[in-house]
């Protein structure tokens, strides 16, 4: 079959790599200038660092296939997040451990003594937290909680922690004992040569062609025999209904010579500090050496219709926009719906690529009997 992937980021790249292997013959547009969408990394041409375009990448997971597949298309090299933040006026390791706890106390405790002494400053009264706030405060306190999470959530999501569902800070955030490693995956790495090689790699196949600087539009739709649509949900229906609310992030780029910060990620926590962090982007690559410094300051505002869509806010107001959209999108036919804007959910790297075999699995065994959502948004 003619089949149309919408987007060169790791969702088109990964479906259509595994259709054209099948015997598909997969042609790739989009409407940006390079392939990898937002993982997109490009050496900066003045210091040779390795930039991530569109804020840091870090591979993480716990999939072992989707390990051997990015593994199998770019080398990896051992990298662990190790992310700190300033906070009034000191530097703390993140997530919190025993560590940030001993130093933000001025105390020397072993893990039991912080367990209970946590326990002792955390609001245990809060028996089944709702909100942001309330799960914060059960299991943190006020202190570390107006340190580390209220500012900065506040900066990230432009609401306060009370507004928002304590789903977000979904498990424990305190950990008792030194481990600063900020994921648990078994499998972490950085891509050797950037992740935009990556994709180049998985994209190089004879029936594979790929149209860099060129827009679909819904029209072009019946000149293929399916169509697989990475880009934002409600743009397929022209925003008919409205816009689905998403925070996009502004990058106010600097360099420095030498070595600026001495770590990869630096997080702002203080609501007086208008960015909600800044990033150098040659420790994420710490097998290289650069005199040189490129740098990020992050700052997290509303997306408008022409900014880039980051973070999908998914509130109540925005799921049932999206359950208006999803009801009309079933409803269409030779179009399966894909990635993070597809579905309009936050997804990391190794999600997106395990879904995106999983719906060329799907497309292989239904073709164009395939639905509209193989993953369903909601
Ligand atoms: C700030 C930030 C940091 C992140 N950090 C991490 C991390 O550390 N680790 C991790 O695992 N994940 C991270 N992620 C998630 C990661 O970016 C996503 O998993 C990944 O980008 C999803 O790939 P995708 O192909 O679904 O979407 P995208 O990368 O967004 O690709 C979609 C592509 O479609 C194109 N497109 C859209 N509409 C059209 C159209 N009409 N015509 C033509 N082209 C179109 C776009 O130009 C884009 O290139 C982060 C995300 C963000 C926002």
């Amino acid at each position: 079959m003619r089949i149309l992937m919408v987007g060169a980021g790791l969702s088109g790249a990964v479906i259509g790599r595994k259709l054209a292997e099948a015997g598909h013959d997969i042609t790739v547009v989009d409407a940006r200038a390079h392939v990898a969408g937002n993982c997109h990394t490009e050496r900066d041409s003045a210091t040779g660092v390795m930039v991530h375009v569109y804020g840091p990448h870090i591979f993480h997971t716990d999939d072992e296939e989707v390990w051997n597949y990015v593994t199998g298309f770019e080398t990896f090299k051992a990298y662990k997040n190790r992310v700190k933040t300033t906070s009034k006026g000191q530097v703390f390791s993140l997530p919190i451990n025993l560590h940030t706890i001993n130093q933000f106390y001025g105390k020397t405790m072993r893990p039991d003594e912080a367990r209970d002494f946590i326990s002792e400053v955390a609001d245990t009264s809060i028996e089944d937290p709702q909100t942001f706030e309330e799960q914060a405060l059960r299991f943190v306190g006020p202190d570390l909680y107006e340190a580390f999470f209220k500012g900065y959530t506040m900066k990230q999501w432009g609401m306060h922690p009370s507004e928002l569902p304590a789903s977000i800070l979904k498990r424990l955030p305190v950990r008792f004992n030194y481990d600063d490693n900020y994921f648990f995956h078994k499998f972490q790495g950085m891509p050797e040569n950037g992740y935009t090689a990556m994709v180049e790699r998985i994209l190089d196949h004879p029936r594979i062609s790929v149209h860099l600087n060129t827009a679909f539009e819904r029209a072009e739709k019946d000149q293929w025999d399916h169509v697989f649509y990475s880009g934002p949900l409600d743009g397929w229906f022209d925003y008919a209904l409205g816009r689905l609310g998403y925070r996009t992030l502004d990058f106010e780029r600097f360099t420095y010579e030498g070595d600026y910060q001495g770590c990869a990620v630096m997080n702002y926590g203080e609501e007086d500090v208008p960015y909600t962090r800044i990033t150098e982007h040659k420790h994420f690559s710490p097998w290289e050496s650069h005199d040189g410094s490129v740098l990020y300051r992050e700052f997290s505002r509303a997306c408008t219709a022409d900014d880039i869509p980051y973070y999908p806010i998914r509130q109540v107001r925005e799921k049932a926009l999206l359950a208006d959209y999803v009801a009309r999108a079933e409803k269409e036919t030779g179009v399966t719906f894909v990635g993070r804007l597809g579905t309009y959910r936050y997804l990391d790297m190794d999600v997106t690529i395990r879904e995106a075999l999983d719906t060329a699995d799907a497309f292989l065994a239904q073709g164009q009997d395939t639905p509209a959502f193989v993953k369903a948004p909601l």
